[in-house]
């Protein structure tokens, strides 16, 4: 949720934000008249209000010839109070629902543009070269007899899979290859729950203009995480945070859910694009000025993680059309996938800024012991099922073996490389 008061004093602002976007800027006067009839509703109810109370002491006051004129007058205030409340109601729904429509404002350094349109920032690492035809993961993973397509489709679908053996000695390394680094980094680590309300889904941003991406329980109102940033964010809804010296930093792992509606055709084959997958995410709660530096800092821990893995890969700053709802900025991390011969997105990045804490009401301290709203940033460090892939990819050999980043050895028995049969 923006500042209202921003798109008081400034709505030309935010027309630009959602012009840059692609997105509707009349949705902007809509807010305005909505809070404009909402200011009026409140003033009517004040004022009716007030006459009512006069009308109740000129009640006790008075004499028996007034009374009746006077009591009919207060019974007349009363319904018009009850009829003026009931149209605040109203006016403060409207209000919310056009308050909820308009996305985060996006920051001044995003590029404009649309989904092809994002920057690349730099690239690092040697992209690799193979002297024998490559394979794509789902081919080594077969070798491997890490990764199950086949079964996965026949026993939950499309888009769902079994990782075995070495597939899912990867997953559990991965895991805590990502939730060591974060801790040595000060992050607290988490479990957090895969089944929400829909209060922190909603205010997360998820069930706006990306609902149909979402699995909903329907018979128990709950609804599975995409990610954990939503329950990492619902975990201070309507708190007031300590923060003390240093962003309040969280690494969550839960399994993420997603319907992919909008993806039909798109990476069919293998763990690219899965309904269902494990992941170490990032989250902070930091004062909003502290907010870009650290985005910069998820950005920096990210990087680290990739090339602990050894694998190539690219910095993109994602352009205004492409943000996604909460998102003021985001950077995303390619990595190299040789088989498709391109860079595919491993990690993402987002400083909401106070746009998700506004609609959350956590707030901070600030010097003074006022509560402000906080700032809340999310970052991947390992979405397990995409870096499997991507690991088996680049670091594949002729004879369909692989071989172990350094890092990850201490976590898989100290093994160099994965071979078909071990
Ligand atoms: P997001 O939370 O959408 O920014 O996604 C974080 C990361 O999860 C992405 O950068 C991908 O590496 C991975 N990811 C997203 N969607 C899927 C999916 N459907 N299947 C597998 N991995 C995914």
């Amino acid at each position: 949720m923006i500042d209202l008061r921003l798109v008081r004093e400034h709505p030309d602002l935010v027309k630009a934000s959602q012009r840059t976007r692609g997105a509707d800027e009349s949705l902007v006067d809509v807010l305005l008249a909505a809070d404009a009839a909402r200011r009026e509703a409140v003033r009517r109810a004040d004022d009716l209000r007030a006459e009512q109370k006069a009308a109740s002491q000129a009640v006790k006051k008075a004499s028996p010839e007034e009374r009746p004129a006077v009591l009919e007058r207060a019974k007349a205030l009363a319904a018009q109070v009850k009829e003026a409340e009931e149209a605040q109601r109203a006016t403060d729904a409207a209000l919310r629902e056009a308050h909820l429509a308009i996305p985060n404002v996006v920051h001044d350094d995003v590029p404009p543009g649309g989904e092809d349109d994002a920057v690349t920032l730099r690239t690092v690492g040697e992209v690799p070269t193979y002297d024998f035809p490559v394979r794509d993961h789902v081919e080594i993973g077969e070798l491997l007899g890490a990764i199950d397509m086949e079964r996965g489709a026949k026993v939950s679908g499309a888009r769902f899979y079994f990782l075995t053996g070495p597939g899912a000695l990867l997953e559990f390394a991965l895991a805590q290859l990502a939730i060591s680094r974060a801790v040595a980094a000060g992050f607290t680590p988490v479990i957090a729950p895969a089944l929400v309300r829909p209060e922190p889904m909603e205010g997360t941003g998820f069930l706006g203009a990306h609902a149909e991406e979402v699995y909903k329980v329907e018979r128990d109102d709950l609804y599975l995480v995409g990610t954990s940033e939503v329950p990492l964010a619902g975990m201070h809804m309507n708190e007031v945070l300590d923060l003390g010296a240093q962003p309040r930093r969280y690494a969550g792992w839960s399994s993420c859910f997603r319907r992919e509606a909008g993806s039909y055709g798109k990476d069919t084959r293998g763990l690219i694009r899965v309904h269902w997958f494990d992941k170490v995410e990032m989250f902070s709660y930091c004062r909003p000025e502290e907010s870009a530096a650290e985005h910069q800092r998820l950005l920096a821990w990210e990087e680290e993680f990739l090339q602990a893995l050894e694998v190539p890969y690219r910095v993109v700053d994602i352009a205004a059309g492409d943000l996604g709802t909460s998102a003021a900025r985001k950077f995303d991390i390619e990595a190299w996938f040789p088989s498709q011969g391109t860079y595919r997105e491993l990690t993402s990045a987002s400083d909401c800024a106070t746009f998700q804490a506004r609609r959350l009401n956590i707030r901070y301290r600030d010097e003074d012991g006022k509560p402000q709203t906080v700032a809340t940033l999310n970052g991947t460090l390992c979405a397990i099922a995409r870096t499997i892939a991507c690991l088996l990819e680049v670091h594949q050999r002729a004879d369909g073996s692989v071989h172990v980043p350094k890092a990850l050895r201490p976590w898989l028995g100290g093994v160099e490389l994965l071979t078909p049969g071990m």
